[in-house]
């Protein structure tokens, strides 16, 4: 796989994504909108721009990774789909008042995160996602295609592409940065769970800053035969 070019690893995702059409399944893409998030969604918009994309609208992102998501699926002509949890904010706090990412990120998580995609996931029968190896322990015991039950899948389409080679990706195709990675942010998710490179350079690159916590739980949750699954 080291050896493929970026052009080959392109035209298997395409062949990949045609079989699954020809085979009658439905497919769909999550994406959290990061810089390094833009190689999969270009390639989806060049072999298949008819797949939605969902993002997870916690409600808790910056500003500005909304404004990218509404940049890019303008720039790639893709049809990118919000969903949120059932569970309205005034239900997401503890008895003290307090939104549980303080005390308890893995449910705040599940609520805004897991629950929202099993209604999406029931839907269709193809999730395709863009973990790689190199990025989380979890990730890197995962396969390229991971059995979700009920004979739907996890397709893995960038799980063996390195750092480098999205950096290739993004260069080739001038594809553009979150705006938040100048100011120092190198894995953005929601506010309140994000520290910049300058003020945590520990864990998965300043998310959960000193929480024993690398998953939001939309990897591990529903993946059948993990065993790391967390109740996030
Ligand atoms: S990343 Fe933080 S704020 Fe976002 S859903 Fe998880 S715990 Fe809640």
């Amino acid at each position: 796989m080291e050896t493929m070019s970026i052009s080959e690893h392109t035209t298997l995702i395409g062949e990949k994504l045609s079989a699954y059409k020809a085979a009658g399944k439905k497919a769909f893409v999550s994406s959290s909108f990061q810089s390094h998030s833009l190689p999969l969604l270009h390639i989806i918009s060049r072999v298949a721009p008819e797949i939605p994309v969902y993002f997870l609208n916690t409600g808790f992102h910056f500003p500005e990774t909304m404004a990218f998501r509404h940049t890019i699926a303008e720039r790639f002509g893709l049809n990118v789909i919000d969903v949120s949890s059932p569970v309205s904010k005034v239900g997401q706090r503890d008895g003290n008042g307090k939104f549980f990412f303080v005390h308890n990120p893995d449910h705040c998580c599940y609520l805004n995160k897991v629950l929202p995609m099993e209604p999406v996931l029931a839907q269709h029968d193809i999730w395709i996602n863009g973990v790689r190896r190199d990025q989380t322990k979890f990730r890197a015991t995962l396969q390229e295609e991971e059995s979700l039950g009920e004979g739907k899948l996890r397709y893995h389409p960038m799980l063996d592409w390195t750092s480098k080679m999205i950096w290739d990706y993004r260069k080739a195709y001038d594809l553009p940065e979150h705006p938040l990675e100048a100011k120092g942010y190198l894995s953005i998710g929601c506010m309140p769970c994000t520290r910049s490179f300058a003020e945590e350079t520990d864990g998965r690159q300043g998310r959960w800053a000193g929480m024993a916590k690398e998953e939001c739980g939309i990897q591990t949750e529903f993946v059948k035969g993990s065993s790391n699954h967390q109740s996030s």
